[in-house]
């Protein structure tokens, strides 16, 4: 059982147009990682991505993380011999890895990541969830994944006429809840854009807010003590990530739930949000990505740093909006994931024929990460193939 050859290629991403970055701006690096193993005369590949919202990883998994996944041969072999163990890909990835410098590497080492749990999990003959929830312990039932709409970017022209007409195609969709950004306009007219919205949901608690981590400390409590009288779902990535100390200012005068962690990418930054951040853990929600914090055994380590800081694995609401995210969800029995129904082309929603059920969606049942019943993405991945 080893990798006998890594492809990658990193390739836009379509985010419709905001403010600061603009259309087109957004990329992300696919990979296919090329086991020995056959099944039907035909190689089993896993296919993975750099998740949504840090760039392309094409450098580092070229010179660095995939020549070490090559070179180690049967190393990679779990332990009965019959499959590859993806903990053990990851140990040979971080070989020679010192502590600290999380930077952009845990982007490039999530994304191979992801491609060897589809290849795991393929030549298991195991949908994801289940085949994870088998890895770690834990007891996925299938049960759908509440998930909620990811969207909301300024448009620029007819703003609000378009951004209602982006939440009534949600609402269409089966989707209960829904996120929009904040922090790209004045504060005033936010909170108009909020208001927006409110007027199509049945109530405050199925919208959340996510400013991207934009606001300098003093904006973050002007706009802090604006909502607040909403009572909004919750209201994400405040200020710069690593600013604990706001966090913990907004948290004592914030009463609503608040949402961290999608740009913390190590255990050692989430350690740090648990004791610094102020955070409370009867409310708050942990948005890390898998992809982008080392995949997924960095991601069970910020679980278990968490999980003894006294939070619930249920706060856990990975970002993406991807079908990983879905499947991770549903195997660790975490309390939701994003969707992003739209947005992120070919990468971002779960299978074409995906349901969206009072809020709620299902992982797809084929081997793996189920790629493959996403046909726009299926055939990018495949290309990746060709000589
Ligand atoms: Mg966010």
């Amino acid at each position: 059982m080893r990798i006998v050859d890594v492809r990658e290629r990193t390739v836009p991403i379509s985010r419709y147009a905001t403010r600061d970055v603009g259309r087109g701006g957004l990329d992300t690096t696919a990979v296919a990682v090329v086991t020995d193993v056959r099944r039907d005369g035909e190689p089993v590949v896993g296919f993975g991505f750099s998740s949504i919202g840090r760039f392309g990883q094409g450098g580092l998994i070229r010179e660095r993380f995939a020549p070490r996944l090559v070179a180690a041969g049967e190393e990679l072999a779990s332990a009965s011999g019959d499959n590859i163990d993806p903990f053990r890909a990851w140990d040979r990835m971080m070989r020679g890895e010192k502590p600290g410098g999380h930077g952009e590497r845990c982007v490039a080492v999530g994304t191979l990541d992801m491609a060897l749990w589809d290849a795991a999990a393929k030549i298991a003959g195991q949908p994801l969830h289940a085949f994870l929830a088998d890895a770690t312990g834990s007891r996925s039932s299938g049960a759908p994944v509440p998930v909620y709409a990811g969207g909301g970017y300024y448009f620029g022209a007819d703003d609000t006429a378009r951004l209602t007409d982006e939440v009534r195609g949600f609402l269409d969709r089966g989707h209960t809840h829904v996120k929009i950004k904040i922090g790209g306009l004045p504060l005033a007219e936010d909170l108009e854009r909020i208001e927006a919205v409110l007027s199509l949901l049945p109530g405050a608690d199925h919208l959340a807010v996510d400013a991207m981590n934009r606001y300098d400390p003093d904006q973050a409590v002007r706009a802090a003590h604006a909502m607040a009288p909403y009572g909004l779902r919750w209201f994400e990535d405040i200020c710069d990530p690593l600013d604990f100390a706001t966090h913990a200012r907004i948290a004592e005068l914030y009463p609503p739930p608040l949402a961290a962690g999608e740009a913390l990418l190590s255990a050692a930054d989430a350690r740090n949000l648990a004791r610094y951040g102020g955070l409370r853990a009867d409310r708050d929600v942990l948005v890390f990505d898998p992809a982008h914090c080392y995949g997924l055994p960095g991601y069970l380590r910020i679980v278990r740093v968490m999980e003894s800081a006294g939070w619930d694995r249920r706060a856990f609401q990975p970002h993406g909006g991807h079908l990983f995210s879905l499947h991770v969800a549903a195997a660790l029995g975490l309390g939701g994931s994003e969707a992003n129904p739209h947005n992120f082309q070919p990468f971002g929603g779960f299978a074409d024929d995906a349901v969206v059920d009072g809020g709620r969606v299902r992982p797809p049942e084929a081997p793996g990460i189920g790629f493959e019943t996403r046909s726009g993405l299926i055939t990018l991945f495949r290309s990746l193939l060709r000589p």
